[in-house]
């Protein structure tokens, strides 16, 4: 086995750890994938946006900066991390709101169809949403079960979608297992069925390579504070192929989705393109660290990013094998099915991961009794790994 010392000699990443804010007291984050790190550069470029762009310019920055922002970034996530060519992908909303979208517009392009599908432990933002546009629309929900370290897979879904399913939701890289599916293959499986697929990418983007036009997916929706280090309450992004664009209503209208936003007209007429998406004012202030963090993925890229990520995954499952057998873990040990964290089960887990919070070693409680440990590559250490690896054997014995 390498050493950490050894790994992080060898990682052609290790400078970009030094590019985040230090933190007061942390000895190892281990929870990148809930809210990832700031960047120190962040701290100037918010002060540019305050001073410069909203200071001087005022009002005419909306002309000058701020109208076309949404789908700039969208367009920047899309090539850096999704594979998506422009003019397919937005930033705005939370991705609760942006899940309800999509949701709401699938339903009504396949009229006639009575279920949705999403499996019964999907992260509870997904299953609330969908559990309330079925009971608001006479739909059913069906829900699906995958194995606990797992998650969806094409058989599975074949199991499932029917030519009464409107649309399937699912993550690409589950939240809790880190199960990364075989996207284009369930997507496929949806597809024949005639239903719609929408993909949940909140802790895909930015740690797996996804090919969301290569691999024909219809809608898709991510967070965008967890790899893409967008900060507390960052805006999401939804990805519409641009096929179905023209079809996408939007069940939340509003002015600045509508095709002349400052004619004041009568009536809603949605944008061409994916600015329909768009309901009121964009989030530009919360747009700013996301930004910062883009420019750093599209100078590493995302297959070395996603090259660290299994590195680092794979050095954490060896350190808990030797060093806390009596965990059990609750994601695939293969690396080639598996996002960038790991959740291991310990009876002990709750109160451990509460005294570690004292000690700035900070990891994530999953009820019942899981540990998550995400690995955001780009801000994350070997070195880094070892110590909250020991610090969690020693809080659960
Ligand atoms: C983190 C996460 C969300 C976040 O939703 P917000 O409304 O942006 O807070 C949604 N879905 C999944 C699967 C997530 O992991």
């Amino acid at each position: 086995m390498s050493t950490a010392a050894d790994l992080d000699a060898a990682d052609p990443l290790a400078s970009y750890a030094r590019e985040f804010c230090p933190g007061d007291d942390l000895v190892a984050y281990l929870d990148g994938n809930s809210l990832g790190r700031p960047l120190a550069r962040t701290v100037d470029s918010m002060r540019h946006l305050v001073e410069r762009e909203w200071g001087d310019r005022l009002i005419r920055g909306w002309d000058e900066l701020w109208l076309a922002r949404a789908e700039e970034l969208g367009d920047r996530i899309g090539a850096a991390c999704l594979g998506a060519a422009a003019g397919q992908t937005v930033v705005g909303d939370s991705t609760t709101v942006m899940i309800y979208k999509l949701i709401r517009a699938s339903i009504a392009m396949r009229p006639g169809r009575s279920e949705l599908v999403i499996l019964g432990d999907e992260f509870p933002t997904d299953r609330f949403i969908v559990e309330k546009i079925a009971d608001d629309n006479g739909l059913a929900v069906r829900w699906v079960s995958a194995p606990h370290d797992g998650g969806i897979t094409p058989e599975i879904a074949a199991e499932h979608v029917s030519e009464r399913t409107a649309a399937a939701l699912f993550s690409g890289v589950a939240y809790r297992s880190a199960w990364w599916a075989d996207m284009p293959a369930v997507t496929g499986v949806v597809q024949s069925h005639g239903a719609l697929m929408i993909w949940d990418c909140s802790h895909a983007v930015g740690s797996v390579p996804l090919e969301l036009d290569a691999w024909g997916v219809d809608m898709a929706v991510g967070c965008s504070y967890k790899y893409l280090n967008g900060g507390p309450g960052a805006p999401a992004w939804a990805y519409v192929a641009a096929r179905y664009q023209e079809q996408v209503v939007n069940p939340i209208p509003g002015w600045l989705g509508a095709r002349e936003p400052f004619a004041m007209t009568q009536g809603y007429e949605p944008a061409m393109g994916i600015r329909r998406l768009v309901s009121g004012t964009p989030p530009i202030v919360g747009m700013v660290p996301l930004a910062d963090m883009l420019s750093l993925i599209e100078r590493a890229g995302i297959a070395a990013i996603r090259e660290k990520s299994v590195e680092l995954t794979s050095f954490a499952i060896e350190l808990i094998d030797e060093l806390i057998p009596d965990a059990r873990l609750a994601s695939p040990r293969d690396a080639a099915r598996r996002g960038s964290h790991i959740t291991v089960d310990h009876p002990n887990s709750a109160r451990a991961v509460q005294t570690l919070w004292g000690d700035g070693v900070i990891p994530d409680f999953r009820h019942p009794s899981g540990v998550r440990i995400g690995l955001s590559p780009l801000s994350t250490t070997f070195a880094e790994v070892e110590r909250g690896v020991r610090s969690l054997a020693a809080a659960l014995a």
